[in-house]
């Protein structure tokens, strides 16, 4: 996996070089509000280091996949998702053309908050 994508809007984001809202940030993850939230707390969460899709990741990516999946339940309450069951909400990767990523930077998004939703 390459560092950084001079030409990747998340790489740019991670760079700082195009802001965002951040939500969380440490070595290796940076979380930050989605542009066009679909639902009243939707975050996405990507890797610092570029990481095209999920389609790319091997075993060696592992670990880091599994700190952004213990690190969504935490971000999501603190961003205002009410508690598991009643509250809780919906994590998704989308991913290449037939999954409906359009930004080819891995991320996780992260919905909820009380329904009704934009989409879905
Ligand atoms: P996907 O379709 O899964 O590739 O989702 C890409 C997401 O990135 C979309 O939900 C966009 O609204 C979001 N997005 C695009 N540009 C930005 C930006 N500059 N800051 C935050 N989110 C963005
Ligand atoms: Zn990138």
């Amino acid at each position: 996996m390459s560092e950084l994508d001079p030409n990747c809007l998340f790489c740019k984001i991670v760079e700082g070089k195009i802001p965002s809202r951040k939500v969380h940030e440490d070595d290796e993850i940076l979380a930050f509000h989605d542009i066009h939230p679909w639902a009243p707390v939707h975050f996405l969460m990507v890797p610092k280091k570029h990481l095209t899709s999920l389609a790319q990741v091997g075993p060696e990516h592992a670990p880091l996949l599994g700190r952004m999946m213990t690190l969504a339940p935490q971000l999501a309450l603190k961003e205002g998702c009410r508690p598991y069951p009643q509250g809780g909400f919906r994590v998704v990767v989308n991913t290449g053309d037939d999954g409906g990523q359009e930004v080819h930077h891995l991320h996780v998004h992260v919905f909820g908050g009380p329904r009704p939703w934009l989409k879905g």
